[in-house]
């Protein structure tokens, strides 16, 4: 336990995202009062849900699938959660196959040429040096599966080539089932049902974890840099109403991304985000596809993923439209004209129904696992750690790839670090 933590910390905590939220609640719970700075104006962060034609719309599909009961017992206790079988594909090629990638389908689905290759290069596969993304994906699955899709995604997904990414990436995503994995019934990838809020979208998590805080949170209000004395930092400033501020402050809670932390504190941290940008669509059918979402693994299409949010909503009143939202990791200027291009590709969707359309752009979408990202982000850990009442929780803040579930994680570890295991309980 820290021995300089008090009941009456002015604590400030930067971003009012899952993160921030979650550290906010748990503080509160232990009877703390803290201050959120957001520079939005509204919270939520990645995990925030907006209403458009009806619909409420998650950035891309957000699910709740957590192998951490502690936390999904505490997310159940926030809000009622309803579970959801997964319904999802991945469509390459012209066809539809299971999501995740089975190789057995693979060879049976696709021309004997493909399958021939699948299996050839499975056969015989290499014994690389594991240093990048593609010596791992090689040695796992072979060239056959790797040129087939493991190439052509992971440049659509990162824009860079396989070999340019860190096995690091591969050892936590890896989004292919071997034949024993397939006997696993739940996991990050491979998980077959998933809870989502009974009510509203996903934010309805965040919106339970806001009710729950004490103290205040300040939309609209960016924060602009930190001040510092003696390895502590001493106040957060921001602006507001078009102001410069400050606020004086015993301990800092960070959930920003970590290049612009490093920026305020003096250091550009070389670690990089994939901006993405999510095209909504209003199509004019009850229904478009029977699944919640689909990849798209072809590397020539720009969606990397698409939801159809009416099927996480089963109470919602019959209707004659639908909502989508495709997901472009893809580099482009014209997304709306590249998405739909995609969708009647693949006989989805069809111009003359396209009621309206909304593109949301996300700088911070995803962090990418550089080749040599582990050294970066090693750098950013050290400057931040040079400030004993400085602390770095969630996705972007830590970057790791992680999701709610662990970012609720990981914001009770902090805690725990911080002020005891007693002080932590992950129950309202
Ligand atoms: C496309 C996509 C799909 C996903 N799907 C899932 C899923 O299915 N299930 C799941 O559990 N997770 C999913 N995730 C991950 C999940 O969204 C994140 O783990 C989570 O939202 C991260 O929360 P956070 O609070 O750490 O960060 P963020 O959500 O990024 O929040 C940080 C907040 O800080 C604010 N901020 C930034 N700079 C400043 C500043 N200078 N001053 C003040 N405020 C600032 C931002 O506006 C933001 O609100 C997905 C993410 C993406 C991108």
């Amino acid at each position: 336990m820290d021995s300089t933590a008090t009941d009456a910390e002015h604590i400030a905590i930067l971003g009012a995202g899952a993160s921030g939220l979650a550290l906010g609640w748990l503080l509160s719970q232990a009877g703390k009062r803290v201050t959120l700075f957001e520079a939005a104006p509204h919270i939520g962060g990645l995990a925030r849900t907006f209403d458009w034609h009806g619909i409420p719309c998650d950035i891309a599909p957000h699910r709740l699938h957590t192998g951490d009961m502690e936390v999904l017992d505490a997310v159940r206790s926030l809000v009622p959660l309803r579970e959801h079988e997964r319904r999802s594909r991945i469509l390459m090629r012209g066809r539809q196959i299971r999501d995740p990638i089975n190789p057995i389908e693979l060879v049976l689905r696709f021309p004997p040429r493909t399958g021939f290759a699948l299996v050839w290069g499975f056969l015989n596969r290499p014994k690389l040096p594991e240093t990048s993304f593609e010596g791992l994906a090689l040695n796992r699955y072979g060239r056959g599966l790797y040129d087939f899709f493991f190439a052509p995604y992971t440049k659509k997904m990162f824009g860079v080539s396989p070999a340019e990414i860190s096995v690091t990436w591969g050892r936590e995503k890896l989004r292919a089932s071997g034949l024993l994995d397939t006997l696993k019934r739940q996991s990050k990838t491979f998980f077959h049902s998933f809870w989502y809020p009974a009510q509203g979208g996903y934010q309805a998590i965040l919106d339970a974890m806001l009710a729950r805080v004490r103290g205040e949170v300040l939309l609209n209000a960016p924060v602009t840099g930190l001040e510092t004395a003696d390895g502590r930092i001493t106040a957060v400033r921001y602006r507001r109403d078009g102001t410069e501020q400050r606020f004086a402050c015993d301990r800092v809670f960070s959930t920003i991304p970590a290049t612009g932390l490093g920026r305020m504190l003096g250091e550009e941290i070389p670690l990089r985000f994939k901006r993405i940008q999510l095209v909504y669509l209003d199509i004019a059918r009850p229904e478009v596809m029977p699944y919640q979402w689909v990849y798209f693994g072809d590397g020539d299409v720009v969606i990397n993923r698409m939801a159809e949010f009416q099927h996480f909503h089963p109470d919602l009143p019959p209707r004659d439209h639908s909502v989508l939202c495709a997901e472009v990791t893809m580099d482009t200027d014209r997304p709306v004209a590249d998405v739909l291009e995609a969708l009647e590709r693949y006989g989805l969707v069809s111009r003359e129904e396209v009621r309206d359309t909304l593109v949301l752009t996300e700088d911070c979408g995803y962090p990418v696992y550089d080749k040599g990202f582990e050294a970066a982000r090693e750098q950013a850990q050290a400057l931040f750690g040079r400030f004993d009442n400085l602390h770095c929780v969630g996705r972007n803040a830590e970057f790791r790839h992680i999701e709610t579930d662990e970012d609720i994680a990981s914001a009770a570890a902090c805690l725990r670090r911080i002020y005891g295991d007693a002080s932590v309980v992950l129950r309202p």
